[in-house]
């Protein structure tokens, strides 16, 4: 459909710029067209010198030499006055009808079919002279191997096999066993689906083709397939090898059996291709097909039978060990500084994939390189870390004294209940300059790859969020737009805390599941619930968050010294990190402790003085 409305526009493109064209070069010739009545009424006032008539197409000068064109309904009754006025005529035969005139209208649409044919023609990969076999190039020797891909074992350990089969294809054969002709690598984009079906290859020595799938359904109607044919074609020639189909979804998606689009259909002729190559080669061609995809549930179901992709391998977004060792991997190949504690940044970037390792990595030396340094060190790692995730610092962006302090008490506000609440995750860092698009930033870092969560974290998840609205409305009394995302975050915990993980207690473990968008065979799920059961889950939802953000109210208020302190220090410091707000936390409760022992003294002399000790 895109690649379909794509290629409209360009074809609108190239039309108008035709029709742009050759209009310049028709108006050079044809002088700026009056009415006939305009032309009569200047023949009358003598204004006219010549005329030059063709059929009834009249050009000509007037007497100051300015050119002119016009049409003549009735050249016989114009002759007698343009004699009368003295005008110098001259003639010539209608050009209707001459090869000459109808190729000089042809010309836009020549320029079209023209412009169309290079397009096709480029998109198709080929460009004009190149011969047709030499289009699918496999790489050969590839270097990248299983060293390469770190983090992921059970795949490599299932896909070890898939590099015997192509080393030793008789061993298996002979015992009359089949060799599997596909195999399906699903996860998230930038798990290493590419870079391990690189690997097969490297490790194995074979050829790797390799294709997009969204490649064959860019181009035209009919291309797509004869493409595949000829992809098995060469591939044939070259056997044992890979051929690699990236994003096979964009070729492979469930067939609706007649969609409008014409794309649909392209897409459809492309799969069936597909599906006819691999089930044609026999099992002496060692040929295997490696596909890619992060929507395995969209699949045509006739892509996993048997003798096709039936063997799949499942990549998630890798642990806190997967991460340190895709990070050693990387690290590798930089001057990385003594000082570099791999755990430590593994810990510190839940959810990352293998891409956005790699690309950590680089930024990381990319920014000590900036900085001039001979090593890359933790500070590079670090602010790295939040170039990724929060978009570049604006130490510069203009913010008010007014906005510093208010954000200092949001983000505050945040720590501090993180800070005092049981079971939450521990506090990274605090910032109050700005990046992307926030103003602040606190930053929790998992101690371990949470997998479930008790109600009491979820709860305190809630509360830290509230804690920053919280902050600001106790110091300033006034409340601001700066929590809209916190309180949208809370908003969604709560939702889900209700309907998903049903731990509310008026509703019970029922799940009301809401549409989500899953990643694996998470097809989204609604459950439909009555109206009624909608108003109760939406009156849970504010209870749920009204009662975190009153205790949150009432912590924030005890602890009003300790807010302004670290805020305080927030203000002077821009950043405290996960040390500086236990010294602060360490102080205040010292300070307290004093302050408390003061007060009880005080009031035991007071009571001793109520009653004196005979
Ligand atoms: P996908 O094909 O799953 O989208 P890629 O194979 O294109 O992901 O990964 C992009 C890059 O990310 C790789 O070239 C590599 O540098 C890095 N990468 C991803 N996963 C890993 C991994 N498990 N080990 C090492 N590097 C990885
Ligand atoms: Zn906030």
């Amino acid at each position: 459909m895109k690649n379909n409305i794509q290629t409209g526009l360009w074809m609108l493109l190239l039309t108008g710029i035709a029709i742009i064209a050759y209009n310049i070069t028709v108006r050079e010739t044809t002088p700026p067209e009056q009415p006939y009545t305009q032309f009569l009424t200047e023949l009358q006032e003598d204004k006219i010198s010549k005329v030059h008539l063709k059929g009834g197409a009249i050009t000509g000068e007037d007497v100051l030499g300015r050119r002119f064109s016009s049409y003549s309904p009735d050249v016989s009754s114009l002759m007698p006055l343009l004699g009368k006025h003295q005008v110098e005529i001259s003639a010539e035969a209608p050009a209707s009808g001459t090869l000459a005139g109808s190729l000089k209208s042809m010309i836009p649409m020549i320029l079209i079919l023209g412009a169309w044919f290079i397009f096709t023609r480029n998109k198709a990969g080929g460009g004009f002279g190149k011969d047709k076999t030499t289009r699918f190039i496999p790489v050969t020797n590839s270097p990248v191997t299983f060293k390469d891909v770190a983090g992921i074992a059970e795949a490599r350990a299932e896909l070890k096999e898939v590099v015997d089969f192509l080393k030793y294809p008789e061993k298996f054969s002979r015992l009359g066993g089949q060799i599997p002709k596909g195999v399906l690598l699903q996860g998230p984009p930038g798990t290493g689906k590419t870079l391990l079906a690189k690997a097969i290859a490297g490790e194995a020595s074979v050829p790797f083709f390799s294709m997009g799938g969204s490649d064959f359904v860019e181009m035209f109607v009919g291309v797509g397939a004869s493409r595949v044919r000829e992809l098995f074609t060469e591939a044939k020639k070259r056997t044992p090898c890979i051929i690699f189909i990236d994003e096979i979804d964009a070729i492979g998606g469930r067939r609706s059996g007649g969609t409008a689009s014409g794309g649909g259909d392209e897409r459809e002729q492309t799969l069936n291709a597909l599906l006819v190559e691999m089930d044609g080669f026999s099992s002496d061609e060692t040929i295997i097909i490696v596909a890619a995809t992060n929507r395995p549930d969209i699949l045509d179901p006739a892509l996993l039978r048997p003798g096709r992709f039936d063997r799949q391998v499942t990549i998630s977004n890798p642990d806190i060990k997967g991460r340190k060792k895709i990070l050693e991997v990387h690290v590798k190949k930089i001057a990385a500084g003594k000082n570099i504690n791999l755990p430590e940044i593994a810990r510190s970037i839940p959810g990352f994939s293998g891409a956005d390792i790699a690309n950590l990595v680089n930024e990381a030396a990319l920014m000590a390189a900036r900085e001039g340094k001979n090593s890359v060190d933790m500070e590079d790692f670090e602010n790295a870390k939040d170039k990724i995730t929060m978009g570049l610092e604006r130490k510069n962006a203009v913010i008010s004294e007014e906005h510093r302090r208010i954000t200092a008490y949001h983000e505050a506000g945040h720590a501090i209940v993180a800070k005092l609440l049981p079971e939450t995750d521990p506090i990274h860092k605090i910032t109050i300059i700005p990046r992307g698009r926030a103003l602040g930033l606190t930053q929790q870092v998992p101690i371990d790859d949470r997998l479930t969560y008790s109600k009491e974290y979820i709860l305190n998840r809630i509360k830290i969020l509230m804690g920053g609205r919280i902050a600001e409305e106790l110091i300033f009394g006034r409340l601001t737009t700066g929590a809209s995302n916190d309180i949208l975050q809370a908003t969604d915990i709560a939702t889900r805390l209700i309907c998903e993980w049903g731990m509310s207690d008026t509703i019970g473990p029922v799940a009301y599941l809401q549409e989500q968008e899953g990643f694996l065979g998470g097809q989204s799920i609604a459950k439909v619930h009555s109206e009624k059961t909608a108003q109760i889950i939406d009156s849970e939802v504010k209870m749920v968050i009204t009662e975190c953000y009153e205790e949150t109210r009432q912590l924030l208020h005890e602890y009003t010294t300790f807010l302004h302190t670290l805020a305080e220090a927030l203000l002077v410091n821009e950043t405290v990190d996960a040390e500086e707000v236990d010294i602060v936390l360490h102080c205040y409760m010292n300070k307290k402790k004093i302050e408390e022992g003061v007060k009880n003294q005080q009031e035991r002399q007071h009571i001793s003085k109520k009653n004196p000790r005979r």
